[in-house]
């Protein structure tokens, strides 16, 4: 007997586009200190939001959380905690469980070694068969998680943001520590941000790029010439000197004065993304926390870089939520844009139904990618990977209804969106574990 297409995306194996997991020394260091909190992922900022514009500051901390968390367990990050917290400890997420919770889940942590722990959580319960992991790259420690901190089905993204918003020296010298070179020149900072990628790529299995600017700056990328790239070095790098009549160690320059730098740069990791035929992940939309810019995080900024670099794959993270359609439309026009679901299921899960389903209509489904869990704990991958299947079954389930897909070309649009995209697009498919 034929399946439903709901069971068979409840049973269709993930690939996860994006995530934040700690290596396993980390994880074994910090693990005693996990708590009921940590269920709640990105959820964090809906108790901000809840508290609302004059936070109470009465009874502790605790009891604050415990008011908070009745308003927040109906959003869609909310909604993934409770998930969570019924799969793996058959407990509801409420305040007269948190202790109870902390103890199921430290004795979860104490019941295998790491290894088998992210095992039980990735493979069994979330059913995830690939992972990008993102993160922990900075600056100072480019390669400090090398794979074996990992599980084989683990591939890596390489992020340093700090380069397209500088506006003093910091970012150099860390890469001269990093690099245990000079830099003097804009020649120079392109060589070693390269040796750092080349690093790497030596010491992980690099999937991507990872680009998180949106939280420090707009997407709009400017094509500053390589003088105006050198000038805002030179003023950033050597601000002993009076820059514009005032020297100042810390701010060297205004943002403004050091966007050409930035642009610059980013069009350096671009070129770097061509030659290589790495795809680019570009955070989109909003933000993870309270009070960030949400509009300069638009994908629509990046018009023109979709444009320019067409030979360069661009996966747009977390669907550009709230601009969702829009980046449909970008989608559909640009073949070298892949829109990506990660974290959007968490963030709004009836506005990605809606995006999924606006998407399926306008753009081929071998572009589209329907799930990142975007977190930093294991766990949540099982209340985040059901949220996201959910959405997936139900969008499909209407589009079967509707009359426009047969069960089987569901199916196959399912088996592509939340597994075969990504394998093909990351090339990781040859490299079964
Ligand atoms: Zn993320």
């Amino acid at each position: 007997m034929a399946t439903s297409i709901r069971e068979f995306v409840m049973n269709q194996p993930l690939f996860c586009s994006h995530n934040h997991h700690e290596a396993f020394d980390t994880f074994v260091k910090d693990g005693p200190g996990y708590d009921f909190r940590t269920l709640l992922s990105y959820a964090n900022a809906d108790f901000i939001t809840a508290a609302g514009a004059r936070p109470s500051t009465e009874g502790d901390e605790a009891a604050r959380f415990a008011a908070l968390w009745p308003k927040v367990r109906a959003t869609g990050h909310g909604q993934a905690t409770v998930m969570t917290c019924r799969e793996l400890f058959g407990l509801e997420y409420a305040p007269e469980n948190f202790s109870k919770i902390t103890e199921e889940l430290q004795s979860l942590i104490r019941s295998r070694p790491v290894e088998q722990l992210y095992d039980h959580l990735l493979r069994e319960k979330a059913n995830t068969r690939w992972v990008v992991n993102d993160g922990f790259t900075h600056e100072d420690s480019p390669a400090a998680n090398t794979s074996e901190q990992y599980p084989g089905y683990y591939s890596f993204t390489w992020r340093m943001d700090a380069l397209f918003s500088m506006v003093d020296g910091r970012p150099v010298e860390a890469l001269e520590r990093t690099t245990g070179t000079s830099i003097h020149s804009l020649d120079d900072l392109g060589d070693a941000v390269n040796e750092t990628i080349s690093r790497f790529k030596a010491a992980v299995r690099l999937a991507a790029f990872k680009v998180k600017m949106g939280y420090e700056r707009d997407l709009s990328v400017g094509n500053p010439t390589r003088h105006e790239a050198e000038a805002a070095f030179n003023a950033i790098r050597y601000r002993k000197a009076f820059y514009g009549g005032i020297q100042q160690e810390s701010g060297a320059v205004s943002a403004r004065e050091g966007r050409p730098l930035g642009d610059y740069l980013f069009h350096c990791l671009l070129e770097r993304a061509h030659d290589e035929d790495l795809p680019v992940q570009v955070h989109s939309g909003c933000p993870g926390i309270n009070w960030g810019s949400i509009d300069g995080a638009n994908a629509s900024h990046l018009l023109p870089i979709f444009d320019r670099y067409r030979r360069v794959r661009f996966c747009i993270l977390h669907a550009s939520w709230p601009w969702t359609s829009e980046l449909g439309a970008i989608a559909k026009n640009y073949p070298n844009v892949y829109p990506d679901m990660s974290w959007a299921w968490n963030l709004n899960p009836a506005g990605s139904e809606r995006a999924l389903s606006e998407w399926l209509d306008g753009i081929p489904f071998n572009k589209i990618f329907a799930y990142g869990a975007d977190t930093g704990w294991p766990w949540c991958d099982v209340g985040n990977a059901m949220q996201a299947r959910i959405g997936v079954a139900r969008v499909l389930e209407q589009k079967i209804e509707a009359g426009y897909y047969s069960p089987a070309t569901a199916e196959e649009v399912a088996e592509a969106i939340m597994l075969r995209n990504g394998e093909e697009l990351l090339g990781v498919s040859s490299k079964e574990v």
